[in-house]
């Protein structure tokens, strides 16, 4: 089994609520491991009220098409954070419009954050609707160029 080649197959399957970011961007993939069959894919799905779990699933075994059996596990402990999402996660959230959520320990010291623009990096911002296209996302309006964008809430 080359573990190799099933890795950099599943690191290119996009997410499909927001495909400028991958599965393993998002850190909703935490292992791919061998079995007698073939491969296990532990997944934990960001967001329990997200419908795209058996979305996820399926894509995950398209990708992995070739590589015999694969069985995919969902663990749901320790709940999915936003903390998991890659650097490079960020940065594509970012220029796809989505404000990255702040790790947690500044949501400890700013109860409500201060949102910054996406595309202008003005700080007035307002929130137009706490849901955005899902529930995982709040809706917000930049007040000096009009951009609207969305912010994904850490969870
Ligand atoms: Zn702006």
């Amino acid at each position: 089994m080359d573990l190799v080649a099933a890795r950099e197959r599943l690191s290119q399957v996009p997410d499909p609520e927001i495909p400028a970011v991958t599965l393993m961007d998002l850190g909703i993939v935490r292992d791919l491991r061998a079995t007698d069959a073939g491969l296990e894919v532990v997944l934990t799905p960001t967001y329990s009220g997200c419908p795209a779990t058996e979305l996820i699933a399926d894509d995950v075994r398209a990708a992995l098409a070739g590589f015999g059996a694969v069985t995919i596990t969902l663990q749901r402990v320790p709940a999915w954070s936003t903390d998991w999402i890659s650097a490079a996660g960020r940065v594509k959230l970012q220029h796809y419009g989505i404000v990255p959520p702040q790790c947690r320990a500044e949501q400890s010291i700013r109860v409500v954050p201060r949102l910054r623009c996406p595309r202008c990096d003005s700080g007035a911002t307002q929130q137009l609707s706490r849901f955005g296209s899902t529930a995982c996302k709040s809706t917000w309006r930049c007040i000096d160029c009009g951009e609207p964008f969305e912010y994904f809430k850490p969870f």
